[in-house]
């Protein structure tokens, strides 16, 4: 065992502080890397806050990772030390069952390790990226094609990236599919960035006109104020699939109006608290669904940086350093962030 410098939650209600962790010695099949950015991702405050009912503490959150290969054990083959590489929000999983065999880890039916807060059943808790180090096997270490400029704006895509592409990609956006995006946060901005890539034509939904502009610099053809009734009577009934990336329990009767005759909505925000369910009518009259995702499987996150190296695609961010990490959380409880925070690991001290 080795030791890293680390922040944690130390219980639900108390800042982020400074803390130890241990991480293991490299064995054959791991990958050391040493942590150079970590995005910050709703997800990270839903498990420091235990607003999802199951943090393990101290909790180190954290699995927009990228970094520095430090150390590779003898069995690795894909990388060497001093190569770039990407840690996302899983580090192992069964290997067995049909989703893992289907390379859709995220979904394994024996509970995949999560990058922090797992393993799911039993044992000592992982910990994550708002960290110097950590130590993961090479089949869950991601490769980064995208310039090392720009090291700190991929980061993002390792959670942000991967959890609106996978969705995008089953429900097939591309070109003549009308996409909705609802929420311009940090998956939100990924959505609308990655579907106008893809081809499709790309509508945002937002709470805040002050986002209006930068939702069409960042790809959207059209945007719509989501609170004003007018505007959405407007967009009714003209989507083929919509991704809902919003944090707060809200409405979902507003936006499933908006698909055409089965078209789907796709949930990928997980607030703590149930939205209010929706009306069935909204759904049985043009046999529209509901439907949700979960990140993405380690292929296809590979395949989604490679996609996004391509079209020159990274993350809209702000840098902070480590000790603002509190302020951050409450500056994106208020929408206030373009759109992604990323930690600079270097001021880890
Ligand atoms: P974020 O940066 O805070 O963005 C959320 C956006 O939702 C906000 O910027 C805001 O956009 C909108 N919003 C917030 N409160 C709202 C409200 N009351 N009503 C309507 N819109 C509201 O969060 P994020 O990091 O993108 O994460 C979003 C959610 O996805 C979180 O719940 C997170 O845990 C979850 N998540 C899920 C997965 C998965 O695999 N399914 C993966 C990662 C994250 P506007 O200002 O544009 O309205
Ligand atoms: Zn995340």
């Amino acid at each position: 065992m080795t030791t890293s410098k680390a922040y944690a939650a130390p219980d639900s209600k108390s800042p982020l502080a400074p803390y130890e962790i241990r991480r293991r010695e490299p064995g054959p099949e791991d990958v050391e890397i040493e942590i150079l950015y970590c995005g910050v991702c709703h997800s990270d405050l839903h498990t420091a806050r235990n607003e999802w009912h199951n943090t393990i503490y101290p909790s180190v959150p954290g699995h927009e990772i990228v970094g520095r290969v430090k150390a590779i054990g003898n069995a690795v083959s894909g990388f060497r030390v001093g190569d770039l590489a990407g840690v996302g929000c899983m580090v192992d999983s069964c290997g067995h069952c049909s989703s893992c065999h289907e390379g859709e880890e995220q979904y394994c039916e024996n509970g995949f390790t999560g990058t922090y807060n797992g393993p799911v059943f039993g044992g000592e808790n992982t910990h994550g990226g708002y960290s110097q180090k950590i130590v993961v096997k090479e089949s869950f270490v991601l490769k980064i094609s995208h310039e090392e400029k720009d090291l700190a704006a991929v980061a993002p895509l390792l959670c942000a990236g991967i959890t609106t592409y996978s969705p995008l990609r089953h429900w097939n956006a591309g070109p003549g599919k009308r996409v909705g995006i609802v929420g311009l946060g940090g998956l939100g901005h990924m959505g609308v960035k990655i579907a106008n890539a893809m081809g499709a034509h790309v509508t945002l939904f937002t709470t805040s006109p002050s986002k209006v502009g930068d939702g069409k610099r960042l790809g959207a053809h059209e945007v719509c104020i989501s609170k004003n009734p007018e505007e959405m009577e407007k967009h009714s009934n003209q989507l083929d699939f919509i991704l809902n990336t919003v944090a707060a329990p809200h409405d979902l009767d507003a936006y499933l109006n908006l698909l055409k005759r089965d078209g789907t909505m796709t949930l990928v925000g997980a607030p703590a608290e149930a939205h209010p369910s929706p009306g069935v009518f909204n759904l049985i009259f043009k046999r529209r669904q509901l439907a949700g995702s979960l990140i993405g499987g380690i292929r296809e996150t590979q395949e989604m940086l490679d996609f996004c190296a391509k079209h020159k695609i990274v993350s809209d961010i702000e840098t902070i350093p480590m000790d603002y990490i509190n302020a951050a959380y409450e500056r994106m409880l208020k929408s206030d962030v373009k759109y992604r925070f990323v930690i600079d690991m270097a001021t880890l001290k």
